[in-house]
Formats: structure tokens, sequence, C-alpha cells
């Protein structure tokens, strides 16, 4: 950030007065601009005994599978921004979500917050960020073009431990100086 959004004056970096990290402050009116990690809403969806996955049209990971999932919009619940998405990406009609798991990724400051549910039409068709989409059972899966790797994560967690595990699934993913992800669980 170089500017501020709200006079346009030069930024700098420095640490507040009681805060104990560095902010972007602005030279002129001494607006603080808080940088907070994004919320990513996305939901596991089955009929019958498939989950609804979807091959990216957009970048990054172009080509590759995912659950529906994206970034909340300012003014909506989580519950909601997980069933736009399916309804954006795959034209979905999902039912009832409840939350299926919480998995934090600090290296790249984002929260994915993955919802379960049924979808109440086995009718999906790709929206504007999809390539294509599909219903798929366990071993059709495209385990090897997975977009990320809490997708995978989840789909696994999911075919182990069922939609509704006894609590919540809770991880924590680090990049390893290799670029592989290594997840711990929370308990
Ligand atoms: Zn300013």
């Amino acid at each position: 950030m170089n500017f501020c959004s709200h006079c346009g004056a030069a930024v700098s970096r420095l640490i507040p007065p009681g805060d104990n990290r560095e902010r972007f402050v602005c030279d002129e009116c001494g607006l603080v601009h808080y940088q907070n990690p994004n919320n990513v809403a996305g939901a596991i969806l089955t009929w019958k005994d498939r989950v609804l996955m979807c091959k990216r049209a957009i970048e990054p990971q172009y080509g590759l599978w995912t659950l529906p999932a994206g970034f909340m919009e300012n003014n909506e619940s989580v519950h909601q921004a997980a069933a736009r998405e399916s309804i954006e990406e795959a034209r979905a009609q999902p039912g009832h979500l409840s939350l299926f798991g919480v998995f934090s990724m600090p290296y790249i400051s984002q929260v994915y917050l993955m919802f379960y549910g049924k979808l109440l039409s086995e009718q999906v068709s790709p929206g504007i960020e999809s390539l294509e989409v599909g219903l798929f059972a366990r071993n059709e899966i495209p385990w090897d073009q997975i977009a990320f790797p809490v997708v995978s994560h989840c789909l696994e967690l999911f075919f182990e431990k069922g939609a509704h595990s006894e609590r919540v699934h809770q991880a924590r993913f680090n990049r390893l100086a290799n670029r592989e992800v290594e997840i711990y669980t929370e308990i």
C-alpha cells in the first residue's frame, strides 16, 4: 500500500502508539490502515454418495478441480457466502449448510470456513468461474488434479469421517521451504 484511501497522501509503515506491530499509517491524516485475514467460505455438497466439484476457469490453479468456495463479500453471513459460491460456480441448489471445518492458512492470511450440505437437485452446471462441474464418487475424484491443499484435506476428512463428525474439523496449514504444505490438526 502506498497511499491513504481516505485523503490520498503517502503512507508510512510504523507502529502506532499503543499498538505492537507495524501498520500503514497516513503521513497526513494519521489514519491507520489495518490489514487482516480474508475469510473464504465454501461447501462440500453431496447428491447421494457423490460430491460436487468445479474445474477452475480462473487463476490461480486454472484447470484444476476445487470445491465451491470463495472470498466472503461485505454484508453477508458466512452461510450466505458458502451458498452464493455454490450457486455462482456450479448453479447448484444447496440445502441446509452446517459447519464442517475451520482451516487457517497464516502464510497467506486466509481462513477457510467449509460447510457440508445436501444438494436439493442433481442439476448442476458451470458458472462463469468454472470450466466444468461434476458429481464425483470417492473413487472418481480427480485426486491428482486438485487445486488447493485445503480441498484435498476436506475431501479426505469427508470420506474418512463422514459428513457429521463429533466436532468441527480444525487445522492449520503451514507452507514449508520447498512450498509443500504441512497440515497440523488443532484439537
Ligand atoms: Zn490520509
